[in-house]
């Protein structure tokens, strides 16, 4: 029987009347329950592949990601969707992007050597960051990479100068913040952005910028960037962003310089929990390009190519991670309430994002079917740490033990990119799954591994002197 309150869950989290039951929008598209409760993805059992890889382990569901990559490639025909490595990268997944055809964002000298390395076209290659350092501005020049992203002036100059020795002529967009910060369901627009990234169009910084660049002859300004924020549910924060910038891409034309490219970032948000409802990517283009229009006629110029960077919205839910149950373990709360505290075999350490934006997650029972009764729960790591926290929130069957399978969905950006060796855990493999079968893309971290990096100056330790008798 389920209790009709319980006074210390969220108000969005209701009690399921069957907790084996799967909120689809939550998962990858492979991914099922048989009817003795064992979730599996693309024919492949939970069972099968905690045996063979081990856990916590994230499972991607490699067609979904493909598909969700085709989407916005589709639906933004004639734009540049720059995948955005920083949300989950490997070779595979590089390897997956450039096969549909997507442009890529790579924001460091280790993003940018993977995609490299991965075979990345490098004119569809995006290098974004605040402070990019001369190794990585000559890497990306001398490999060829499509566009910078510039963010400062000392990088301007720096840029110029390593163009300009070897004799080439770099493509440059100007990062510019538009007074937009836009989070979930609500935008905030302000004239300023007190924050690290860009140049203030309000502050007339970014028209400076877009001078400087103009004013040198090895590089070519071909247009704006903005990037607005993260999980972002609709297009009303990107019209007001679009918008501030194509009156500064307008006001840049009329100075003569030669601007034709609009790049407006990423942030589409996705499903974590049943209270999150995204838009598709049809309804994002469909929104975006009416305000690009609309606004170009207006203001009488040619509208620019468009471009977006999508991360979380391909990546997220492709994935899910699977974990083993360790220790489960009731606590009373004030009012005789209690909650079920189910601690796994990973945490924090690869899933950082309950502790450090206090991130809400699902999760459900992934190794049987069970008809005990559904209980509040809460979902912890093994870390050192109080607030390693998995999912804060979540019914899960009071039967739950130690030894079945816990599956978390949506955590294919911005987790195992996150991943940390907190208390030298070593960091969770991936793989991959397609058509029945799975394989990994990359591989599990040893603790092995992981005394590599110690420098070893105790090569022969001797017992303690002191105390020995003379
Ligand atoms: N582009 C830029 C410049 C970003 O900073 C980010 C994320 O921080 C992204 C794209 C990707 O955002 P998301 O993964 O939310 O789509």
């Amino acid at each position: 029987m389920v209790p009709s309150s319980y006074p210390c869950n969220p108000p969005w989290l209701a009690a399921p009347t069957d907790t084996n039951r799967l909120v689809p929008k939550l998962w990858a598209a492979s991914v099922r329950k048989s009817d003795d409760g064992e979730l599996s993805v693309a024919g492949v059992p939970a069972s099968l592949i905690a045996a063979e890889f081990g856990t916590p382990c994230f499972v991607i569901d490699e067609s979904d990601f493909r598909q969700r990559a085709r989407a916005f490639k589709h639906a933004f025909a004639g734009a540049d969707v720059y995948y955005a490595a920083k949300a989950f990268a490997s070779l595979a997944t590089v390897g997956w992007v450039k096969d549909e055809g997507l442009s890529l964002d790579v924001c460091s000298g280790g993003e940018l050597t993977l995609a490299l390395r991965a075979g990345f076209p490098p004119a569809r290659i995006a290098f974004h960051g605040n402070n990019k350092s001369v190794p990585e501005l000559t890497l990306a020049v001398e490999a060829g990479v499509g566009r910078v992203i510039v963010d400062s002036a000392v990088e301007i100059d720096r840029l110029a100068d390593l163009a300009a020795a070897r004799s080439m002529r770099q493509r440059v967009l100007v990062r510019v913040t538009p007074g937009v910060e836009a989070h979930t369901h609500d935008y905030i627009a302000t004239a300023h952005e007190d924050q690290k990234f860009g140049f203030s169009i309000a502050g007339g910084d970014a028209f400076e910028a877009m001078q400087a660049v103009a004013a040198r002859r090895s590089l070519k300004l071909v247009g704006l960037h903005s990037h607005i924020g993260s999980q972002i549910f609709d297009t009303s924060g990107f019209e007001v962003a679009v918008r501030r910038v194509l009156a500064l891409h307008a006001f840049g034309l009329s100075a003569g310089m030669s601007l034709s490219e609009l790049d407006v970032g990423g942030g589409f948000g996705i499903a974590y929990t049943t209270q999150d409802d995204p838009a598709r990517p049809p309804e994002l283009a469909a929104g975006i390009r009416a305000t690009v229009d609309g606004e170009c006629r207006r203001l009488g110029i040619d509208v620019p190519r468009l471009a977006i960077e999508p991360g979380r919205a391909i990546a997220g839910p492709s994935t899910f991670t699977l974990y083993t149950v360790g220790t489960v373990k009731r606590v009373s709360l004030d009012g005789g309430l209690s909650r079920l505290y189910v601690a796994v075999d990973g945490g924090m350490s690869d899933n950082l994002r309950a502790a450090l934006y206090g991130a809400d997650f699902s999760c459900t029972l992934a190794s049987r079917r069970s008809t005990a009764r559904p209980m509040l729960a809460r979902v912890v790591g093994k870390h050192c740490e109080a607030g390693d926290i998995v999912v804060r929130d979540e019914f899960l069957p009071s039967d739950i033990a130690p030894g079945d399978l816990l599956a978390v969905p949506a955590t294919g950006a911005y987790c195992r990119s996150l991943a940390n060796t907190y208390n030298h855990v070593p960091r969770a493999a991936v793989v991959a799954v397609r058509d029945s079968h799975a394989r990994v893309v990359v591989r599990r971290e040893t603790e092995a591994d992981l005394l590599r990096w110690d420098v070893d100056d105790v090569a022969d330790p001797r017992p303690e002197a002191e105390g020995d008798p003379a």
